[in-house]
C-alpha cells in the first residue's frame, strides 16, 4: 500500500458508479470501463492497477499515473471473545476511526463510521464526548467494507465471516455528511461492488428531518431512527438535536417514509437508561406517539463508558417495557450487546478524534470536577 501517493491523483475507492463512468470519460476512456474497475476494486480488493489483467497495459500506466486505490491504514485489529471484531483506522489526516463486525448464525453485521467524531453530543453516547473533527469522504466510508471484506476473507471459515449486513450506526450523524454517504450507500447496493440487498443496509439517524425527506428520494435503504425519549422534555436531554426537529415533526417523517411500501417498516433505537427513560409510564407514551408509525422498537441495553452518570437498566425491567410495547401491538426486540470486552458496543466507539469543538477537553474537566467534589 502506498501512504505517500501524490494528492493529485484521484481515490478511486470514492467513486460510485456513475462517477466512476464520469472518471474515465474525463481521462478520454469508455464509460463501460467503470463497470470492470469497480469490480476489481470492490469485488476482487485489488488495490494494484496491475492485478487489473482485463484492461490493456496501456490503461493500466494511464491509471497509474492518474489514479490511485488508497484505503485508511489499519493500526490494530481487536477481536471480542463473542467474535465480534474492531478494527481502528488512521485516516491521512491522522485521525481515526473504529468499524465493528458482528457475526452472527445466519449474517454478518457491519458497524462504520459516517464522520470523524459526532456533533450531535447525545448525553448517554461516548462518540459525542469526543467531540467532533469533520465529515468522512466517500472513500473513506467505503473503504471500511473493502477492509473487512478483505480481513475477513481471509481468516479461516470464511462462510461464517461474511458482511450480509451494514448499518450506519458506527462514528458520527450519516444525515450530516449526506453528499459523501450517498456515493458510498450506491457502492454498498451496487452489483458491481457489494451488491448488498437495499433491506440489509441501513442508515441510523438521531432525527435531521430535513435529511430524512432527502435521503428517501435518493435511496430505499432500510432506517433507523434513535428515539431513546417518548416526550420532547426528556428527548431535549438526551438528544439535543431534538430541539431543532422536535418530535412531532419527526414522527410526521417517519409516518410518511415508507408509505408507499406497505411492507417496510422502520426501526427504533430505544437506548435503556435506569430510572431516565425506562418506566411504564414512558412505554405508554411511546406507544402513543408512534401511532400510524410503521415501527419496530429495538431496546438497546444501555453501554457505559468513562465518567458517564448513566446506567443500564435492569433485566427485569427492560422485559417488563418490552411486554407493555409489544400487548400494544408493537413488535419489540431486545439487543444482545456485543464486543463489549472490547468497547465495541453500541456508542462505546470512539477512535481518536482531534476535537474541534473543545468538548472532549470540557467533558474531561466537568468529570474531574465530580471526582474532587466526591472527595471533599
Ligand atoms: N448518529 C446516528 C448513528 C450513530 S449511534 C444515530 O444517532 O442514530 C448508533 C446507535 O447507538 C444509536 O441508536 C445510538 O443512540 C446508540 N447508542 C449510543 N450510545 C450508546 C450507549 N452508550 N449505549 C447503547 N447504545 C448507544
Amino acid at each position: 500500500m502506498t501512504l505517500h501517493t501524490p494528492a493529485h491523483k484521484i481515490n478511486l475507492l470514492g467513486l460510485d458508479r456513475k462517477a466512476m463512468q464520469d472518471f474515465f470519460v474525463s481521462v478520454g476512456e469508455k464509460p463501460y470501463r467503470a463497470e470492470q474497475v469497480l469490480k476489481w476494486i470492490h469485488f476482487n480488493g485489488a488495490e494494484d492497477f496491475q492485478a487489473m489483467t482485463n484492461l490493456s497495459k496501456a490503461l493500466r500506466q494511464k491509471l497509474c499515473e492518474t489514479a490511485q486505490i488508497t484505503p485508511p491504514q489499519v493500526i490494530y485489529e481487536k477481536a471480542a471473545a463473542d467474535g465480534t471484531y474492531k478494527w481502528l483506522l488512521r485516516l491521512a489526516d491522522g485521525n481515526c476511526i473504529e468499524t465493528v463486525f458482528i457475526p452472527e448464525k445466519t449474517r454478518g453485521t457491519l458497524c462504520i463510521s459516517s464522520q470523524v467524531g459526532c456533533i450531535l453530543n447525545c448525553d448517554f453516547c461516548s462518540t459525542g464526548k469526543q467531540g467532533f473533527n469533520r465529515n468522512l469522504s466517500t472513500a473513506e466510508i467505503i473503504s471500511q467494507l473493502w477492509i473487512a471484506v478483505r480481513k475477513l476473507s481471509k481468516m479461516n471459515g470464511v462462510h461464517d465471516h461474511a458482511v450480509t449486513n451494514v448499518v450506519m450506526m458506527g462514528m458520527g450523524e450519516p444525515l450530516l455528511n449526506f453528499d459523501n454517504v450517498i456515493p458510498a450507500l450506491h457502492l454498498m447496493l451496487d452489483d458491481f461492488a457489494y451488491g448488498l440487498s437495499k433491506r440489509r443496509v441501513t442508515v441510523s439517524t438521531a432525527g435531521v428531518v430535513p435529511a430524512m425527506y432527502q435521503l428517501r428520494a435518493a435511496t430505499d435503504v432500510a432506517l433507523a431512527v434513535s428515539l431513546h425519549a417518548p416526550n420532547d422534555e426528556l428527548r431535549n436531554q438526551l438528544v439535543p438535536l431534538n430541539k431543532k426537529y422536535p418530535l412531532d415533526e419527526l414522527m410526521t417523517v417517519c409516518r410518511e417514509y415508507f408509505k408507499d411500501d406497505s411492507r417496510r417498516s422502520i426501526t427504533m433505537e430505544y437506548v435503556m437508561l435506569a430510572g431516565v427513560n425506562d418506566t411504564p409510564e414512558h412505554a405508554r407514551q411511546l406507544i402513543k406517539i408512534l401511532s400510524g408509525v410503521r415501527a419496530k422498537m429495538n431496546l438497546i441495553p444501555f453501554n457505559p463508558f468513562p465518567h458517564t452518570d448513566y446506567q443500564r437498566s435492569d433485566t427485569e425491567t427492560i422485559n417488563r417495557f418490552r411486554d407493555i410495547l409489544m400487548k400494544a401491538g408493537l413488535n419489540t426486540t431486545i439487543r444482545r450487546t456485543r464486543g463489549d470486552d472490547i468497547d465495541a458496543a453500541c456508542g462505546q466507539l470512539v477512535g481518536q478524534v482531534k476535537d474541534r469543538t473543545r468538548r472532549n477537553e470540557r467533558y474531561l474537566r466537568s468529570a474531574k470536577q465530580k471526582v474532587v467534589g466526591g472527595n471533599n
